[in-house]
């Protein structure tokens, strides 16, 4: 069966920016990788979905770091050449070493120092 949206969503139960858990108060978002006329597209391609809180979606970083948070916390749907494409760019236009330069940058959370936002 096709993995839709909704429970890909399920799997994801932390803000992949800030660690924060979803709780009812503040629920987590899934974020299209997209603009415009591609979002309608990116709700059916997973190698779009980016999960984040309500407060990382009002801040999220460039492409390239959206990606480098993609390929940590959803290797399976790691995908830039159809990020790229759904934007309406070039398949190769975010490279892999935008990917890991990024990546540097980045302080990823893990489970010892996870917030929760109760
Ligand atoms: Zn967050």
């Amino acid at each position: 069966m096709r993995l839709t949206r909704t429970a890909w969503g399920k799997q994801q139960e932390n803000c992949w920016i800030c660690g924060g858990r979803a709780t009812d108060t503040m629920p987590l978002h899934t974020h299209e990788m997209a603009r415009g006329p591609a979002r309608q597209a990116a709700l059916k391609e997973p190698a779009a979905w980016f999960r984040v809180c309500l407060y990382d979606h009002d801040n999220l970083p460039d492409l390239a770091s959206c990606l480098a948070y993609k390929r940590h916390f959803d290797r399976p749907h790691f995908a830039p050449a159809v990020v790229a494409s759904l934007r309406g760019r070039q398949p190769d236009s975010v490279t892999l070493a935008e990917i890991d330069r990024a990546a540097e940058q980045i302080e990823f959370w893990d489970e010892s120092n996870v917030l929760c936002f109760d």
